[in-house]
């Protein structure tokens, strides 16, 4: 996982130093730097996301590629919603009444 930190929107609330001391660092005014290029270790991913999810101004992002991206599963026939439309030939079988 590695971070970026947009030191033009943060606001200085000083909640990613909370979470995330080793990564963040807080000036004398209360805003952000970060510290080190952005790289986060496994151990501290937690934390850093909390961080992340916590900055009320959204300064702080996720860059690079993220595991769960892959592409989508190709359709089979039982997942593909066309062949579920209820049309008037098939009428029968979904149970429309008029
Ligand atoms: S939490 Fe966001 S706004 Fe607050 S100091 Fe950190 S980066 Fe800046």
């Amino acid at each position: 996982m590695k971070i970026r930190l947009d030191r033009t929107i943060c606001d200085g609330f000083g909640v990613c130093a909370k979470h995330a001391p080793g990564y963040f660092s807080l000036d004398d005014w209360g805003y952000a730097a970060l510290i080190g290029d952005g790289t986060v270790a496994e151990a501290d991913r937690d934390a850093v996301m909390r961080a992340l999810l916590d900055c009320p101004v959204h300064a702080i992002t996720e860059i690079g590629d993220r595991k769960f991206r892959t592409a989508a599963p190709p359709l089979t026939d039982a997942s593909d919603p066309a062949e579920h439309l209820k049309t008037e030939e098939n009428e029968a079988e979904w149970g429309f009444t008029r």
